[in-house]
């Protein structure tokens, strides 16, 4: 009150340029599929021990006509609160399963599902469908949660995640750790994959408790029968650490970037 009331006045643009931003991106958003300006993109997975690569996570690309590059940080989250992830989300399940289909080797693929789309309870048609017309092996499928599925999600998540494993696709927890849920919904589902956020990661070779955060998930995975991925590795000490601490797949820019479907064949042709 003392600053009188300029300082609401000085605030007031940079909010109202945020929400136009938004405003702007979400309506733009309803056209960028069909004028193709999103595009998916594939980061190596690797077996920590040998380097070679055994899998790859896709991810969304905006390229706006006017912004640019738009970071899935940022798009993700309005397509989320707007709906629009679901449109995105079954185009993403289709690219994906197809361009994996068609890579030079027996790759497993990591696709991320927003809690929204488990509000349409046509996710686990659009799964199928996906595998069925590109006919990428259910099994070599990764659907990567995360933990505000079990916070926000509603009654029939748990009815849909059975069916998801009833395809044989596997089902990864991503940025684990991160969130604020209890572990108790992990015995309750048949997840198969714990993947370690990158937080843990930067840290562990400096810092002792996160080096033991990590042994600890390593420990947690090993006793319900799931593999651990330890993401955001940008450093071989990193690396070297995480084999120790008992992690078997990595994945970060120390490895690969996110790149093109045409790229990591390219890639896998190489190194065959
Ligand atoms: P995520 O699923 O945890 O994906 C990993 C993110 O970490 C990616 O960011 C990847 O580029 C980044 N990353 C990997 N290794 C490194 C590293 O060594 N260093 C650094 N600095 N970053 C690394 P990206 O592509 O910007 O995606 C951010 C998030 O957006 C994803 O986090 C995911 O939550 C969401 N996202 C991206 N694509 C999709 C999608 O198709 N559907 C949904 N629902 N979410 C998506
Ligand atoms: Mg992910
Ligand atoms: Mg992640
Ligand atoms: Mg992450």
């Amino acid at each position: 009150r003392k600053l009188g009331g300029n300082a609401q006045v000085r605030y007031e643009p940079a909010m109202h340029v945020m929400f136009e931003r938004r405003r702007r991106l979400e309506m733009d958003l309803a056209q960028a599929l069909e004028q193709g300006r999103i595009r998916a993109v594939y980061q190596p997975l690797v077996d920590l021990a040998t380097g070679q690569i055994t899998g790859a996570e896709a991810l969304m690309r905006w390229d706006h006509p006017e912004f640019g590059f738009i970071s899935p940080g940022e798009f993700i989250p309005i397509a989320e609160e707007s709906g629009q992830i679901r449109q995105l989300g079954a185009w993403m399940l289709r690219q994906a399963t197809r361009d994996a289909a068609s890579w030079p080797a027996q790759l497993r693929l990591a696709v991320n599902v927003s809690a929204v789309q488990f509000s349409d309870l046509e996710l686990v048609n659009v799964v199928r469908e996906a595998l069925d017309d590109s006919g990428f092996e259910p099994r070599r499928l990764d659907l990567e949660l995360t933990e505000s599925l079990f916070i926000e999600g509603g009654d029939s998540v748990s009815d849909q995640i059975m069916a998801l494993s009833h395809l044989g696709c596997g089902l990864a927890l991503d940025d684990f750790g991160t969130g604020y849920s209890s572990l108790g919904y992990i015995p309750r589902f048949p997840f198969t994959k714990i993947k370690i956020d990158k937080s843990f990661v930067d840290r562990v070779c400096e810092d002792p408790a996160h080096a033991a955060i990590i042994s600890t998930v390593v420990d947690l995975a090993a006793s319900f029968g799931m593999n651990v991925v330890a993401e955001g590795i940008e450093q071989a000490s990193q690396q070297q650490r995480l084999i120790e601490l008992g992690c078997d797949i990595g994945q970060g820019f120390l490895f690969g970037r996110p790149m093109s479907s045409e790229h990591l064949a390219q890639r896998l042709r190489k190194a065959a």
